[in-house]
């Protein structure tokens, strides 16, 4: 069952209420292995639950267009000073919707619509929000990708310098949503400073990785830092954006009121709540161990002759090239999803097929760490995710590997389910 108990909602809303709980036990029987994924603690999910939501505030705190922030000032004020402390940040942001608006705010700041930018290429392992085409920061803006080496498959910076010396863009970013390997923030900067570039960190994956110290972080190399709350970081689904004092105001102009109304102040108390547990030295036990997981999943997954991109993971995430396996990178992913691993389909590095079905699939431990699994369970996973891609037209050995699946899982207790 759901937990917190949803009983308002079972009597006001049986239809929805069942919905709630199947999510509730489908998060709890699978190997959640979605690299942006987590499970919230349930004091995240109670903030995110609450009364908050009732409220209007448009601005900020001590500046606002309502009345009646007596209490929402202390709650943004919190959150804020949290993540100031965690990140060691000048100054911190934490009304972005999201991701995405989080990145567009960068925009709204640096850039006029047709100024350059340069960001990492989709197939490569950037974000669609880095200038890819498709979307309107690739549309409405000059955008000059970047990629990774094809021997090493890790970022090739002296491509990166060459770029960013002949394109000049005004803002540059690095990370991204599949790069397995360490970012090099202090060369990022270096080209950053000698082409008059801001330098846009976006550490969506790796905040919790960073918060624990188990990635070197971006504050003092990077101007501007941008953030989701919702993936290693642990914390409800929403953005931040941390800056250095030069570069504050501008950040704080174009997300109110440059690109957002108000603030989603449940959200905001539940980002409050997960900083404070990332304050914890616990959490950087967490960090560390989610780092230790992915480095024994990947050599396990190696031993079973899978190609990883870059060879190996440094961080939460893994990328599967599937190209010498004889199956896509869709049908492997639902073949995991039946047999009670859940991952997705990615593309890889110079990807010879199209990006609905690709050659890829990837793979986080940051889900599978917060339920408790360890090193010694990794040896396990992989042999799993060997048999279900081999089997994967043989449905009743991946219902058997999924019952395996939720055997394992039931074990490892999961917030949100009693
Ligand atoms: C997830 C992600 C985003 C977007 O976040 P949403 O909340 O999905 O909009 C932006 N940048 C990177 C690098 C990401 O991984």
């Amino acid at each position: 069952m759901h937990e917190p108990a949803i009983p308002s909602l079972t009597g006001a809303d049986p239809e929805v209420a069942r919905l709630v709980q199947a999510e509730a036990r489908r998060q709890f029987e699978k190997v959640r292995l979605i690299a942006s994924e987590n499970y919230v603690s349930t004091a995240v999910l109670e903030a995110t639950g609450s009364v908050l939501t009732n409220k209007y505030s448009e601005g900020y705190a001590g500046r606002r267009y309502y009345e009646g922030q007596q209490v929402i000032d202390p709650v943004e004020e919190l959150a804020v000073a949290r993540a100031k402390t965690l990140f060691g940040a000048d100054h911190a942001n934490v009304q972005p919707y999201s991701g995405s608006p989080a990145n567009l705010a960068v925009y709204m700041a640096f850039l006029d619509p047709g100024d350059t930018v340069m960001g990492m290429a989709l197939p490569a392992g950037g974000h669609l929000t880095h200038g890819w085409g498709v979307s309107a920061t690739g549309k409405w803006f000059r955008s000059v990708q970047y990629g990774v080496r094809k021997e090493t498959g890790v970022v090739d910076l002296d491509q990166v310098r060459d770029l960013a010396r002949a394109e000049r863009p005004k803002v540059i970013f690095c990370g991204g949503t599949a790069i397995p390997r360490t970012i090099d923030f202090p060369a990022f900067a270096e080209i950053a400073n000698e082409v008059g570039a801001v330098l846009a960190a976006d550490i969506a994956h790796i905040a919790g990785l960073v918060a624990g110290g188990a990635h070197p972080s971006p504050v003092g190399h990077a101007q501007v830092i941008t953030t989701t709350t919702h993936k290693t970081l642990r914390g409800p689904r929403g953005a931040m954006i941390l800056t250095d004092a030069a570069h504050a105001k501008a950040i704080d102009k174009a997300v109110f009121p440059g690109l957002q109304g108000g603030p989603h102040n449940h959200t905001t108390a539940a980002i409050a709540v997960a900083l404070g547990e990332a304050l914890e030295p616990s959490f950087g036990l967490y960090a560390h161990a989610i780092v230790q997981n992915a480095r024994a999943l990947a050599a396990a997954l190696i031993e079973r002759g899978f190609d990883l991109i870059s060879g190996g993971t440094d961080n939460h995430l893994i990328l599967v090239d599937l190209t010498t396996k004889a199956i896509g990178g869709k049908p492997a992913a639902k073949a995991l999803d039946r047999a009670g691993i859940e991952a997705n389909y990615n593309t890889v590095p110079f990807d010879p097929r199209k990006p609905f079905d690709p050659s890829g699939v990837r793979l986080g431990t940051a889900a599978i760490t917060t339920r408790g699994l360890t090193t010694d369970h990794m040896p396990q996973i992989a042999e799993w995710i060997d048999r279900a891609i081999r089997a994967a037209e043989d449905e009743q050995e991946l219902d058997r590997i999924a019952a395996e699946v939720a055997d394992l899982m039931a074990g490892y207790p999961m917030p949100g389910w009693a």
